[in-house]
């Protein structure tokens, strides 16, 4: 480590390793420096199970907004796994389900009809064809310069579309143009990921949830990265190495001096590196701190309880029909139907944990097999990943729950859509304990330090910049801006941040280099 770099990374996750990579590519001197002992935050991979030979996504799972463009300029080797299977859900109380088959639209025709839904099959189309158009306009413009709302407007280039996305509740769209409440609370979901937020959100903080569920890649879909999450960080490290970066872990900075220098701690030692620009890939929150100013407001808190599973195999269904590949193949929607969602929004707005907890669950292994042994692949074994909705932070925070009831409450949830209980399927570690782990929002900002446990370290921002914005500096116009003009960010906080996509760090480069 020397004592002045041209950059200085504050967090070695995904977004500040590529724009480490960007930076180091284009000549400058950079240094990451990381406070965990591992690379990558939010995006790994973990052998999460003593003993068992499997390497789960720990966090993040799915990939959907990282742009050619990065894996082109980076060269990156990351491969992305399309899914056949949109997504199935049970319908509560019977024996039947919606099976969403990419590749098979009669077959999916057939399956909206079988749960009373044959009117939705048309308005699902229309929707996801206005979705797609949206994100066709949108997407390309996430590595550029911000558009203004105005810009955006014409690049969507329907207004009728425009306004669904993003000046009504997108709720209300959802109410009108589709009839059944299961197809509602499918469609509905990609608005509460991680945001806590009604079916019908005057805020528009849902609207914003669901443009970033919905734009990626320009299709909305949603890949399997192959090797895991932690494939995705090693590759950008490598390239971020090769590009002549230097990455340390297990250093934390403690302290930003916003005329260009960090505080560094690694073990007992304290070192001062005096750095041009200061690249914040951690929270506003975590940069509040080190600038020791008032976190933002309003606070960042997340919404959800993770859990992570290893099966035997795959749990039998309850609906004969689906074979149950196909069923996790996709995303597994539980108890997701539109008034669940309303009555779990309230009933978490009153202080109490969702019963039943609307979740929803993916496999990995099915896609790919390749994060288990061999032995545990042929054996039959299979990753499950439930991500739980509507568990508001303050819940856990003012002590209402705890992760072992948050667990008990999820796997409840998930037996009261199966054909047996899924517990008896969990192997064993070797310890003896069963193969699952639950990740609170607590546990979340005291291991990642994600504020509130927000996944994407705060409320999330329309990709686009208001029309009276102030776009002077080259940090305004790429969306990464502080109230300083060395500090930049380069992670999910910045504008058009929120995900596992690059985006932040790929901008924050940019503007440094637009800059000198
Ligand atoms: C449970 C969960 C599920 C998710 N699922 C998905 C998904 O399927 N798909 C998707 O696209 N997105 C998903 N997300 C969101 C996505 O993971 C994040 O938006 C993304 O990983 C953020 O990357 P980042 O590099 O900006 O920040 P982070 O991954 O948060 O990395 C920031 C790094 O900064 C470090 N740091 C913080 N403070 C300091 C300090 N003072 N000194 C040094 N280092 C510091 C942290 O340790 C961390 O490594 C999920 C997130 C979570 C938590």
């Amino acid at each position: 480590m020397r004592q002045r770099y041209d950059v200085v990374v504050v967090g070695g996750g995904h977004n500040g390793l590529t724009a480490a990579a960007y930076l180091a590519g284009a000549g400058k001197s950079v240094l990451v420096l990381e406070r965990l002992d591992v690379l990558g935050g939010a995006a790994v991979s973990a052998q999460a199970f003593p003993g068992v030979e499997a390497r789960l996504s720990r966090y993040s799972y799915l990939v959907s907004l990282l742009p050619q463009q990065i894996l082109r300029d980076l060269r990156l080797d990351i491969r992305l796994e399309r899914r056949r299977y949109s997504s199935y859900t049970p319908l509560p109380g019977s024996d039947r389900g919606l099976l969403v088959d990419n590749g098979d639209a009669e077959a999916t025709a057939a399956s909206f009809a079988a749960i009373g839904a044959e009117r939705d099959v048309a308005a699902w189309r229309t929707f996801y064809d206005d979705t797609a158009s949206a994100a066709r306009a949108l997407f390309p413009t996430v590595t550029e310069p911000l558009l203004t709302a105005s810009e955006a407007r014409r690049a969507v280039g329907d207004d009728g579309i425009w306004s669904m996305l993003a000046e009504r509740p997108i709720g209300e769209a959802v109410e009108d143009r589709f009839a059944s409440d299961l197809v509602r609370g499918v469609v509905y979901t990609d608005a509460l990921i991680g945001t806590f937020a009604p079916n019908v959100d005057e805020t528009l903080a849902a609207n914003r949830c669901f443009l970033y569920h919905v734009i990626g890649g320009g299709t909305g879909d949603w890949d399997v990265p192959v090797g895991g999450m932690g494939a995705v960080t090693g590759e950008l490290a490598r390239a971020a190495r090769l590009a002549g970066a230097e990455l340390i872990t297990g250093a934390e900075i403690t302290a930003i001096d916003p005329e260009g220098a960090v505080t560094v701690r690694r073990g007992d030692e304290e070192t001062i590196v005096a750095a041009g620009h200061i690249l914040v890939n951690a929270s506003p929150t975590e940069l509040a701190r080190l600038l020791g100013e008032p976190e933002p407001v309003p606070a960042a808190e997340g919404a959800q309880v993770k859990v992570n599973l290893l099966l035997s195999r795959l749990p039998r269904l309850r609906d004969a029909s689906v074979d149950p590949a196909a069923a996790f193949g996709g995303t597994f929607h539980i108890r997701e139907g539109w008034n669940d969602l309303a009555v779990a929004y309230d009933a978490a707005a009153g202080g109490r944990v969702p019963d039943p907890l609307p979740a929803e669950i993916y496999c990995h292994s099915l896609t790919d097999p390749s994060i288990l042994s061999p032995e545990l692949a042929a054996s039959g074994a299979h990753t499950l990943t439930l991500f739980g909705l509507h568990v508001p932070h303050r819940l856990v925070r003012d002590g209402r729950v705890d992760r072992e009831a948050l667990e008990r409450a999820a796997l409840a949830s998930l037996d009261s859509v199966l054909a047996e209980p899924v517990e008896p399927l969990l192997l064993r570690d070797a310890d003896g304990r069963p193969t699952i782990e639950t990740k609170t929002t607590a546990d979340l900002e005291q291991t990642l330090r994600l504020p509130g446990g927000s996944i994407f370290h705060g409320p999330l921002d329309w990709p686009w910049a208001d029309d009276d914005a102030d776009l002077a500096t080259p940090a305004q116009r790429w969306g990464v801006a502080t109230e300083h003009d060395r500090v930049l960010l380069a992670g999910s906080g910045a504008r058009r941040g929120g995900a596992v996509s690059g985006i932040a760090g790929h901008n924050a480069a940019m503007a440094v280099i637009e800059a000198l």
